[in-house]
């Protein structure tokens, strides 16, 4: 489903005003007092944070218009980690719903009226994504504290071995495109009780009455921590009533400006008009459980929300901070290093277990490797995550690349050839649809596809302007020292995982090492590609092998010229080191990793008929080298990504152990540059208890239970 943009002008005084609902984006008044006024001070929010014992503070707003109410409230929690840096509290999430996103021109017209807030707009408008349904989570990582940590145990060497550790704190948005009404109670169910503010800022009710619905009060309900503040600038009768009936106390206060009124209030379903309702819609323990196991591919069940009591957290009762007890994250590849990158972003300490004495010897160990979504006609459920994860990933590989990260990389776009009649028909049913939008990925004709490529293509196709190559295992190692530049992660080598024992006293995992020595942690994240199929506790995880082999071709005179990624049936890279890859073969079941002539023949004969009668193709000399990889796909070509449940446990979850801390990312198959970084950050987030950057469908369609429930059902 096409996403509508707003339909905005500027007024005389240079506010955005959206012609459909005949109302201003901010006040005519100084907007950005507006919104110091109405919902920073109103929710208290300074007083908040400063007396905040948790990591992170979630905000909620309905209506993310121009970016403005983020834009202050990351100006204003910059100012308070510079003031305060050493504050336990060092991550906000901001979760904006939006319908009618504002296109990227406007959105720069709109900021361009506040200079004071210049460089954090700059940020959103280069990270600001393309318009498609869905959850688009942006990073804006704060400026980082320094500070002298010794690594070496051992005192003689501490001194020589200070190194400048960077405390990590970082600011998201969680900017939803849809209607507010039907994401906010569908991501209840899966992450409820976490708000702990809310911004209600969607036009006036009397001109926007779709918005004000009782669905979304009693979403805001379900969401909610305890004490939840919420504030907004309307006085409406429909709103005040609405919030009452779900829990909230409502007061009336002095408006902005010109307005007489403005609402703020708390949740507090105790002192609310209706109790019994309340009690109702706060789901019991049990339910949720029963819920989550019951319900055919439900999301993973969130026992335990509030950080105090998630399962890696332990209250410390002297400061009542929270503290972590031990991570492991088994693995090598990029799926490994996403998930340390993403707990290391959300500053917990994490020791990643490598099989080899080097990181990403698997299938991240390719030379080059191309980053794009896999999208479909229909915009369907696992292309729309492509397309989030897409967004999610590029903005993660710049990220580092800005904070000096050092990997071989493109970002020369990728086209997908037409290269025979049904690519031809799909494509053009594609282009017809007008799901996706153009800055993601748009027609080009076949004057068009031979400029962008450099050389000949002679076809017609789709072009992602924002792909790109990379080496992934450069880019592997280069998410592995920025972790550890952080004083968070510990890599440990020669790791080769035989098994794994769960101490049910100890509510604790065992891993054994095939060195025959074992390591005792609480929570555990397999990351280990096809390796995962030897666990006991994966068996039943209908995972598989597939063996992809990728030529490593010298570039002729006539090849050099390619600058962009030319994927067909196979797929061709821009040269890196004089060399082009050309790949790559698919042989299931296959874990066999020596080179064989055959496929190199494959990969020849599949470029050539893909790209006939060019003189550039044949000019290539295959010469027999390569590099093989075993790459890990599963029955439904999507990934999982969650918590491995005990099949015993699920025929009886009231008894069963459910919630044993046993986490997978896997079956990526050829997309982990693409899947992995927002997968691992979503798994993250649903281990910690903290808002997800994913829809319940999505979830649904990753759920490594999946596959239980489909045999069950
Ligand atoms: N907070 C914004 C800012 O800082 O610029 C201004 C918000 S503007 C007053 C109201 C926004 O609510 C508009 O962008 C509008 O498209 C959005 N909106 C209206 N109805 C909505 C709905 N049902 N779901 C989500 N967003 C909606």
């Amino acid at each position: 489903m096409t996403i509508s943009t707003a339909d905005l002008y500027f007024n005389e005084l240079g506010t955005p005003v959206a012609a459909a609902f005949d109302d201003v984006y901010f006040s005519n008044h100084n907007g950005l007092k507006e919104t110091e006024y109405v919902f920073i001070s109103n929710n208290q929010l300074q007083k908040r944070w400063l007396a905040c014992r948790k990591s992170s503070f979630v905000i909620a707003e309905t209506g993310f218009g121009t970016g403005l109410n983020f834009l202050v409230v990351l100006q204003h929690f910059a100012k308070f980690r510079e003031q305060h840096p050493t504050h336990p509290l060092c991550h906000l999430f901001f979760i904006s719903s939006e319908k009618f996103p504002i296109t990227k021109p406007a959105l720069t017209k709109a900021l361009a009226h506040w200079p004071e807030l210049h460089n954090f707009a700059q940020d959103l408008i280069a990270h600001y994504p393309p318009l498609t349904h869905g959850c688009h989570r942006l990073q804006f990582p704060l400026p980082r504290e320094t500070r002298q940590q010794a690594v070496s145990p051992d005192k003689a060497t501490r001194a020589q071995q200070q190194t400048q550790q960077q405390a990590v704190a970082n600011v998201y948005l969680d900017l939803w495109l849809g209607d507010v009404n039907a994401l906010f109670p569908s991501q209840a169910k899966v992450t409820p009780n976490i708000v702990d503010a809310w911004f209600l800022d969607g036009f006036a009710p009397s001109k926007n009455p779709d918005m004000w619905q009782d669905s979304l009060f009693s979403a805001m309900a379900k969401l909610s921590a305890e004490n939840a503040t919420f504030a907004t600038f309307t006085a409406a009768g429909v709103v005040k009533r609405g919030l009452a009936k779900h829990g909230f106390t409502v007061e009336k206060c002095a408006g902005f400006g010109k307005k007489r009124d403005m609402l703020r209030g708390v949740y507090q379903p105790e002192m609310a008009d209706s109790q019994a309702q309340i009690r109702q819609q706060r789901q019991t323990k049990e339910q949720q459980i029963v819920d989550a196991i019951f319900t055919p591919y439900a999301a993973i069940p969130s026992l335990a929300r509030t950080p105090a009591t998630s399962p890696l957290l332990t209250k410390t009762t002297a400061t009542n901070t929270t503290s972590i007890t031990r991570v492991a994250v088994v693995g090598s590849g990029l799926a490994a290093l996403n998930v340390a990158w993403s707990f290391v972003q959300h500053r917990i300490p994490v020791t990643l277990y490598c099989d080899e004495a080097h990181l990403a010897t698997g299938a991240s160990g390719n030379r080059q490797g191309a980053l794009y979504p896999q999208l479909t006609v229909d915009a369907s459920r696992s292309s729309s995550l492509y397309a989030q994860a897409f967004s999610f990933a590029v903005q993660r590989y710049r990220l580092l690349l800005h904070h000096g990260a050092t990997f071989a990389h493109d970002f020369c776009g990728v086209l997908q050839c037409a290269f025979n009649d049904k690519q031809i028909a799909r494509q053009n049913k594609l282009l017809a649809a007008n799901n996706w939008p153009a800055d993601l990925v748009h027609g080009v004709s076949i004057e068009e596809a031979n400029k962008i490529a450099g050389v000949t293509v002679n076809q017609s196709g789709l072009f992602f302007p924002n792909g790109a190559w990379f080496n992934p295992k450069q880019l592997t190692e280069a998410l592995a020292s920025a972790a550890i530049q952080t004083g968070l992660l510990n890599i440990q080598y020669h790791k080769c995982l035989t098994h794994l024992e769960y101490l049910t006293e100890l509510k604790q995992w065992r891993l054994h090492w095939q060195d025959q020595q074992c390591t005792e942690v609480n929570t555990v994240v397999l990351a280990m590609g096809h390796k995962s199929q030897q666990l006991a506790q994966l068996q039943h995880l209908p995972l598989q092998s597939v063996r992809g082999q990728v030529e490593s071709v010298s570039a002729s005179a006539k090849s050099a010229p390619l600058q962009t990624v030319l994927c067909h049936k196979g797929y061709v890279t821009p040269t890196f080191e004089g060399e082009h890859a050309i790949g790559a073969s698919f042989v299931k079941d296959d874990d066999s990793n020596c080179y064989r002539d055959e496929e190199q023949l494959h990969n020849q004969h599949v470029l050539t008929n893909a790209l006939p009668d060019n003189a550039w193709v044949d000019s290539l000399e295959f010469s027999h080298s390569g590099r093989v990889s075993i790459r890990c796909a599963t029955q439904d070509r999507l990934p999982l990504m969650g918590m491995v449940l005990d099949p015993l446990a699920m025929q009886q979850p009231l008894q069963g152990n459910m919630s044993n801390n046993l986490f997978i990312l896997s079956g990526l198959g050829s997309r982990g540059i693409c899947t992995a970084p927002l997968l691992a950050e979503t798994l993250v987030c649903q281990i910690l208890g903290k808002p997800l950057p994913l829809s319940t469908t999505q979830l649904a369609a990753v759920n490594p239970n999946r596959f239980y429930w489909r045999k069950h059902k």
